[in-house]
């Protein structure tokens, strides 16, 4: 792991400089990233996919505890730093990639994913993640202070939304470690959370319908000022007939006046379920 001054240097040297574009803010505390790390669980048989590994800080820490790790870089100038360091190290994987064009695939064993994640595609990359869960076990990420808490909040909180809602459909969060932003050169302008999002067998809830499921949900969240009632049968994402909508919710035990933050996904599911019972 390099020091603020080595970073400076390295980048020079390689005629590069520091993309603020691509959210480059390099791990610098290496007993922070020692705990990271010995909090992932690592097994030797383990597959790793490592997102954004910048100048190696993570990489030289997980690479001895796995079998094989792929790590995937969109700055070229920083691949070719990190290839010409680890040269024929076997087991290592350099990509110069996007994260967001790259399908997770099927290997012979479910990928854990970790990384300090470039903050301006956060979202993006969850919901990429989230979408190739299947070839995934678990992901380990340090995400901004307040991602991390709109992922972790129950409903009736003004973080719930969205993002809460996918993430805890289909994995299970938990709050690993507070990140300071001095752990980082350069620093950013926030703290971090080092999370893990352990992927699900199978959902919290039965949904027959999926598809109707996010929409209400998301429709419930796109007009947050209005009722949930409201917001499902005059909406600009779904337009639901009002005495469909009264008797569904009547089934679900939801009161017309509730608003979408104040639900949970059983009864999102419930509401879900209701709706698809009786559009048979
Ligand atoms: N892992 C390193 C560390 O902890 O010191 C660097 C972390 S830095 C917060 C994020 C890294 O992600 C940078 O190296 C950046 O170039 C890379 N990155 C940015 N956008 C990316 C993308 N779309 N796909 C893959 N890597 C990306």
């Amino acid at each position: 792991m390099y020091n603020p001054h080595q970073i400076k240097e390295l980048i020079s040297k390689n005629n590069l400089c520091i993309n603020k574009r691509f959210g480059q803010n390099f791990l610098i505390d290496k007993g922070k990233r020692d705990r990271m790390i010995s909090l992932c669980g690592m097994r030797s048989t383990d597959l790793v996919l490592e997102i954004g590994p910048g100048l190696g800080a993570l990489t030289e820490s997980i690479l001895p505890g796995c079998s094989r790790l792929i790590a995937i870089e969109k700055d070229r100038g920083l691949v070719n730093i990190l290839k010409s360091f680890y040269k024929e190290s076997k087991g290592l994987e350099i990509l110069n990639m996007d994260i967001l064009k790259y399908p997770l695939p099927a290997l012979s064993s479910k990928i854990k994913v970790i990384g300090n994640l470039p903050y301006y595609i956060t979202s993006p990359i969850i919901f990429h993640l989230l979408k190739n869960r299947d070839n995934i076990s678990s992901i380990f990420i340090t995400v901004q202070k307040d991602v991390a808490q709109r992922i972790l909040s129950a409903p009736g909180n003004r973080n719930y939304g969205l993002l809460s809602l996918n993430v805890q459909y289909y994995c299970q969060p938990l709050k690993l470690c507070a990140i300071p932003k001095g752990c980082f050169f350069p620093v950013p302008s926030v703290d971090s959370i080092f999370l893990s999002l352990m992927i699900r067998k199978k959902p919290p809830v039965n949904v027959r319908d999926e598809r109707l499921f996010f929409m209400i949900m998301k429709a419930g969240f796109n007009r947050r000022r209005k009722t949930f009632f409201n917001a499902l049968c005059k909406g600009g994402i779904i337009s639901i007939d009002r005495r469909l909508l009264e008797k569904a919710f009547e089934i679900s035990g939801l009161d017309s006046n509730i608003r979408a933050e104040d639900l949970n996904l059983e009864k999102f599911a419930c509401l879900s379920e209701a709706l698809s019972s009786l559009h048979k």
